[in-house]
């Protein structure tokens, strides 16, 4: 039978839309169409290809105000973030579109006599499974490089955001692209394995938890097709004992309410200097204090609901199991008494190994100090983690914090005095359980490439 998607508005926790979704045959026909239609796409000029994506860019911002809205029903972003995702989406567009193809150009080597260069080929048609957070976002990081490659595409997105899902296959379509060359497939997770089984599918990306990544990597293992995998993080921001208080308090602050503190790169654990631990924490609860929970669809709130009550009781249960275990509370904790998906701004201090607050990622509003002795324990907790994907240093040495941001932190990305975000011209991805791969960036266009040797004698 075919499944159905019901979108839930977070800040009421009312039912919304209801969507018809595809069964699993459908879904696997859907993809061998893509297939069907992915050599035309290989062999359309990057000139061409460009023209699309731009016009991809346009059809977003030209209907921004209508993606936001969706996302505020969907997932409860608040209008201002998702004014701001579809803008860097469409920027994103943009960036790709101005440089797939010197990214992708050949690059000769030297091999002394004969011509021999490097050229990049498409791969094929890409699979990529993304998560609610960033409904608009995460697809496109992913989809404008990859299309811009000559890959085609099938995406499968979270349940909770299957309006999101049909509205992006649309700005393909109205963007003028050709038919199948990106494609919806409104799919529960159980259909996924026999997705990236069928020999229509090249590779896959995911954007997800540890648990889905570890199911779809395995799958794609058992196939012998390369997968990308972009997983939670716990991200750690060391600050250290020389710094401006309230200037880091801020940048800390930032860092982890991004999205309502579910973003993978969001700071989640703040690892302070001993000496200036009391300081920071007053600092830190006033920062986080400013954050108050409201409508998302007013433009000066910074903070909506969570995605859902489910997601809502985890972090909830996440918080009370770290004070149960001997985490205080600085600011925030309650669940407020009214229907929706609300959580506020939560600070614990003396966060320790064994509490969910230390040892897992908590995706939500809530901010973990933790003290270190020195620069070295500091380090130490940070890389103490399962997960590796970003990082924060505050110092007002540079040089220090470009030591230990460059060389000493195990992620993928390490900022000094400022909050991690992606950026098209950056490379995006993490270490150890974080995921593998990149996307992003040169490096992230030559993922599903195949990088090819050629030789002419
Ligand atoms: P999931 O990882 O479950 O969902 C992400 C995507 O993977 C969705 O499209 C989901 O589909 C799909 N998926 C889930 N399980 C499987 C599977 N076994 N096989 C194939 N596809 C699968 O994230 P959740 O929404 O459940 O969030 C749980 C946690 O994951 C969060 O609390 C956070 O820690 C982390 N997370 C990290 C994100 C990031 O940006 N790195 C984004 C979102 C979550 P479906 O919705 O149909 O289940």
């Amino acid at each position: 039978g075919k499944p159905r998607f019901t979108a839930t508005d977070p800040s009421s926790g009312q039912p919304g839309r209801s969507y018809e979704g595809h069964s699993g045959d459908e879904a696997l026909e859907i993809a061998r169409r893509v297939r069907a239609a992915w050599p035309g796409w290989r062999d359309t000029p990057f000139a061409e290809r460009a023209r699309l994506m731009k016009a991809a860019a346009q059809v977003l911002r030209r209907r921004m105000d209508e993606f936001a809205e969706l996302m505020t029903a969907e997932m409860g972003k608040t209008r201002n973030e998702g004014l701001a995702e579809i803008e860097k989406c469409a920027g994103a567009c943009d960036f790709f579109a101005d440089h797939a193809e010197g990214f992708l150009a050949r690059r000769p080597i030297d091999m002394g006599g004969p011509k021999a260069f490097v050229t990049f080929n498409p791969l094929g048609v890409v699979l990529a499974v993304m998560p609610w957070n960033f409904p608009f976002w995460q697809v496109f990081r992913f989809a404008a490089p990859n299309l811009m490659a000559g890959d085609a595409a099938v995406l499968k997105h979270a349940s909770s955001v299957p309006g999101c899902a049909l509205a992006i296959e649309d700005v393909f379509r109205e963007a003028g692209f050709p038919e199948d060359v990106f494609r919806t497939a409104l799919i529960p997770s159980r259909d996924v394995r026999a997705l990236i089984e069928d020999p229509s599918i090249a590779a896959v990306t995911l954007t997800g938890s540890v648990a889905a990544g570890r199911e779809v990597a395995g799958a794609a293992g058992g196939v012998l097709k390369k997968s990308v995998l972009e997983l939670g993080g716990s991200d750690a921001y060391l600050v250290l004992e020389d710094v401006d208080i309230d200037k880091a308090a801020g940048i800390c602050a930032t860092a982890r309410m991004v999205n309502g503190g579910q973003s993978c790169i969001a700071g989640k654990r703040f690892i302070v200097a001993a000496e200036i631990r009391e300081a920071f924490e007053r600092a830190l609860t006033e920062k986080m204090r400013a954050y108050q929970m409201g409508d998302p669809r007013d433009a000066a709130t910074k903070l909506g609901p969570m995605q859902s009550v489910h997601a809502r009781d985890d972090i909830h249960a996440q918080v009370q199991k770290s004070i149960a275990a001997g985490a205080r509370l600085l600011t925030g904790g309650e669940v407020p008494d009214k229907p929706g998906a609300w959580y506020p701004a939560t600070v614990l201090t003396d966060v320790r190994p064994g509490m969910p607050a230390y040892d897992e990622e908590v995706f939500g509003p809530v901010a973990a100090v933790i003290e270190a002795r020195d620069e070295a324990d500091a380090i130490r907790i940070a890389n103490s983690s399962r997960f590796g994907l970003g990082s924060g240093v505050l110092t007002r040495d540079l040089a220090r914090g470009e030591r230990i941001a460059a060389e000493q932190l195990e992620a993928g990305m390490s900022f000094v005095n400022a909050n991690v975000r992606s950026d098209p011209r950056m490379p995006f991805g993490g270490v150890k359980e974080s995921g593998h791969g990149r996307e992003c960036s040169e490096f992230g266009i030559h993922e599903f490439v195949n990088i090819k040797s050629v030789l002419v004698q």
